[in-house]
């Protein structure tokens, strides 16, 4: 079987078929850090992250490239509105990202460049665009790139191009295709961008939020690589110039695979701080909900659909999440019984299964089959243990399965968080208490313990602690 991908250049389901056998070189569209992410741009990155996993599941190398976009008009404004400096005020939002990644588990990318850091590679750029004729100078000392002399442009994007105006402008870094324009590479300087200003051969200014990505990628990765992600509202304008500006420089194939996860709304729109109806992970996590969660949640739609977030659909995902833990909590104390002598061969339901699972994340990332094939194991996993048809090493070998299945999802480790010595000294008092008949000892223990966080949860294999939820 190989990795079957749905790429939107073509709009078809493709085989992954990386230029260099064996090596995926992948760019993913980071955060502008002007606030914290909110949970539908997570949406994306659990997207990314999934990719990567299932990437390397397959048995791909993998160079994964995020940038951080810390110079843009949103950034810009957001530093003069707070009267800091924009280094300063975006590297509040760089460290909440960081911290934000490994709440959600997401896997550290190889290069995370900050536009910042490459202007001078922006501004090779521009100069190889403008010596080429595909870009010129606007008199307010601005850089535009002519749509007009790259014919490809608008193939992502699918455009009209009989639609296209020659010669109109667009300043902004965001428009929509009906206003499809000659767009800024390099704009100029004015009085709206404080402070934020870089020397150029065209007078100071700052590159373009379009420019700094294919800056970014083709330093990291070269003129060509194999694929480039996205939320689907980065295909047009952002990946349209990227390709126009990175193809028109080099004369060759800027990517071979696109890939762009669909939104998370809210009430059939999408999440986004403009429309104001977002969470932030933070927001969630104060809740009470935890990273796991969330993460369950995000990853558990297949990316290409939309995704319509509730509170009703994260408490969902806190029960799937409990009940894969009581399973791989009795599936550990089967597999400690007694130490396996020879490795078993695996039950015929989780050979089945393991193969279901990889079969649907080689098929897109089918998230919603992938996880249907962990329930199975689950349910058929509880079942042969109800009947003590699961032998301590047949145990063993079903947690392999799912420690394959969970380098892709990332869920199945519960966030433990180990009691102190007072907790377990509590815990020895209330055995003992129990064991002498003392029961209203024994609860007035078990409250004090409810109070500092802790459930006790009588097994047959003894009493365990556990966080409790919230
Ligand atoms: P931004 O910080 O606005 O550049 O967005 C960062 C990433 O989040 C991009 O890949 C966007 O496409 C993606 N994104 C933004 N809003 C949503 C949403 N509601 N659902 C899914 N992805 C989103
Ligand atoms: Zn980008």
């Amino acid at each position: 079987m190989a990795l079957q991908i749905f790429n939107s250049l073509s709009q078809r389901l493709e085989v992954l078929e990386p230029i260099e056998p064996g090596q995926v070189r992948f760019y993913t569209c980071g955060p502008t850090v002007y606030n914290f992410a909110h949970i539908g741009n997570f949406r994306a990155y659990i997207f990314e992250d999934l990719l990567r996993r299932v990437l390397k599941y397959c048995g791909f190398k993998v160079i994964q490239v995020m940038n951080l976009t810390d110079v843009d008009d949103k950034t810009i404004r957001g530093a003069i509105a707070q009267g800091v400096d924009l280094t300063a005020f975006t590297q509040t939002f760089k460290n909440a990202f960081f911290a934000d990644l490994k709440t959600l588990r997401i896997e550290p990318a190889e290069f995370y460049p900050a536009a910042t850091d490459h202007i001078p590679e922006m501004i090779t750029l521009v100069e190889t665009l403008l010596a080429k004729g595909h870009a010129y100078r606007a008199d307010d000392g601005s850089v535009y790139f002519r749509i007009a002399s790259f014919p490809n442009y608008g193939r992502l994007a699918r455009l009209d191009r009989e639609g296209l105006r020659p010669g109109a402008r667009v300043a902004q870094d965001e428009y929509a295709k009906d206003d499809a324009a000659d767009f800024a590479l390099w704009k100029a300087w004015d009085a709206a961008d404080g402070n934020v200003r870089w020397e150029s051969p065209w007078g100071p200014g700052r590159p373009g939020w379009h420019l700094e990505c294919s800056a970014m990628s083709m330093k990291y990765l070269g003129p060509t690589f194999d694929l480039h992600t996205g939320g689907i509202d980065n295909l047009f304008p952002h990946h349209e110039d990227e390709i126009a500006q990175s193809e028109a420089a080099n004369g060759q194939q800027f990517v071979k695979y696109w890939m762009h996860c669909a939104h998370l709304v809210v009430d059939g729109r999408k999440m986004s701080k403009s429309l104001g109806n977002f969470y932030t992970l933070r927001d969630l996590v104060e809740k009470g909900y935890t990273g796991r969660e969330i993460r369950y949640l995000l990853a558990s739609a297949n990316y290409r659909q939309s995704l319509n977030f509730t509170f009703d659909a994260l408490q969902a995902a806190r029960s799937s999440l409990a009940r894969a833990d009581e399973f791989t909590e009795r599936l550990a104390t089967q597999a400690g019984a007694i130490p396996p002598g020879q490795p078993a061969p695996l039950p015929g339901w989780a050979t089945e299964a393991g193969a279901a699972f990889r079969a649907a994340v080689e098929n897109d990332l089918n998230m919603a089959e992938a996880l249907a094939a962990l329930f199975r194991i689950i349910h058929d996993g509880n079942r042969a243990l109800d009947h003590k048809e699961l032998s301590p090493a047949q145990a063993v070998a079903v947690q392999g399965v799912l420690a394959d299945i969970d380098g892709v999802l990332a869920l199945l480790q519960t966030d433990e968080v180990r009691p102190d010595a007072a907790v377990q000294a509590l815990m020895e008092q209330r055995q003992t208490a129990r064991k002498t008949k003392q029961w209203a000892e024994s609860d007035r223990i078990r409250d004090e313990l409810d109070r500092l966080g802790w459930v006790i949860q009588d097994t047959p294999a003894g009493p365990k602690l556990k966080r409790r939820p919230g």
